[in-house]
């Protein structure tokens, strides 16, 4: 029998594309969710619990109630606009919430951790692609947050005998190649979902957030990865640590950057449609351009995104967001 895992945040976007690449490969899932940005429905794999991760009580009974071997942590606060508006929610979400789940494993005994980081951590790249030595100074509070975690882990793998892989995502997008599950954020604030609402007649239009970056086409680089791809690295990540390998920390990303406009170029092709964008003013704190190179993740863990090609990452989304049913107000 293979370890449960539970899986907070697992009706989220990453989460639950995760706990279905656990779910093939065997492994009982436990999703741990409080459904205020997942969604039931996309649970399809496992058990669930609804609950706070602030709540001691609430993961007490979970653990006290199923023999969790391992933790994947996928219930943070993502967006970085809204994380320099209010700084608040996401200290005392991806903080101070995550040291209370930190402090329920050790109380269990559970030793095997595996934490969704980010690019953010890097801030802005003195080289790119960007490698897990380079420095790592935010500049913006979801970076921070992501951060401040990597560094309890880091003290709490030296202090107590917790093992746990932190994964750097770049920028995660697409959806399930089955079509089962998606990406679903209610508002939607990550560029390909709004780029596709536009496409779908949705949205109106597209605003670039700043088009006088220094890039080649004046906006802003990132590195897409689709999340199949990435959730297959936490499978990886969790058999690492199961082998009795150290802690350490991965980039996960495809070593490839495209420009905003290159994006929404390739989903003009993608969905046929013309995309209407228009410029507006920079979003405080974006750096200009996240590239990350996953050679360690494809060395140590073995590693092999198969889906990495930017037209495969924009039509499994693409072919998402069609099979949807009109936009819901639930969350
Ligand atoms: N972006 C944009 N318009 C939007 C949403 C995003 O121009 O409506 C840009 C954003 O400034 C960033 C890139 O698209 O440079 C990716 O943003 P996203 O929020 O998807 O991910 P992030 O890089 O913040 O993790």
């Amino acid at each position: 029998m293979k370890p449960t895992v539970l899986v907070v945040g697992g009706a989220g976007y990453i989460g639950s594309h995760v706990n279905q690449g656990l779910a093939r490969r065997g492994y009982p899932t436990v999703v741990y969710d409080n459904l205020l940005n997942g969604h039931r429905e996309a649970v399809k794999w496992g058990d669930f619990a609804l609950g706070e991760l602030a709540d001691p009580s609430q993961l007490r009974l979970i653990f006290q109630h199923y023999r969790i071997e391992a933790v994947m942590h996928f219930a943070g606060l993502t967006s970085v606009g809204e994380s320099m508006a209010a700084p608040d929610k996401y200290y005392a979400n991806n903080v101070a919430a995550t040291l209370n789940l930190l402090n329920i494993m050790r109380e269990f005994d559970c030793r095997y951790f595996i934490f969704s980081s980010s690019a953010a951590t890097y801030g802005l790249p003195l080289s790119v692609p960007l490698a897990e030595d380079h420095r790592q100074a935010p500049v913006n509070p979801y970076g921070q947050t992501k951060l401040m975690v990597e560094r309890i882990l880091s003290d709490f793998a030296a202090a107590y005998q917790l093992r746990y892989v932190a994964l750097r995502y770049f920028n995660a997008a697409g959806a399930d190649p089955g079509g089962e599950i998606g990406e679903d954020h209610q508002p939607e604030t990550h560029l390909i979902p709004i780029i596709l609402e536009v496409a779908a007649g949705r949205r109106a239009a597209l605003s670039i957030f700043g088009d006088d970056y220094d890039t080649p086409d004046g906006t802003c680089v990132r590195d897409y990865i689709h999340v199949s791809d990435l959730a297959e690295a936490h499978i990886l990540a969790l058999e690492y640590l199961l082998q009795n390998q150290a802690s350490a920390a991965f980039n996960l990303g495809n070593g490839q950057g495209y420009s905003v406009r290159e994006v929404i170029e390739c989903a003009e092709k993608v969905t046929g449609r013309a995309i209407r964008a228009v410029i507006s003013a920079r979003r405080p704190g974006d750096p200009p351009i996240l590239v990350g190179s996953a050679a360690r993740a494809i060395s140590e863990l073995g590693w092999q995104p198969s889906l990495a090609d930017l037209t495969t990452i924009v039509t499994t989304a693409w072919r998402w967001h069609q099979g949807r049913k009109a936009p819901r107000n639930d969350s």
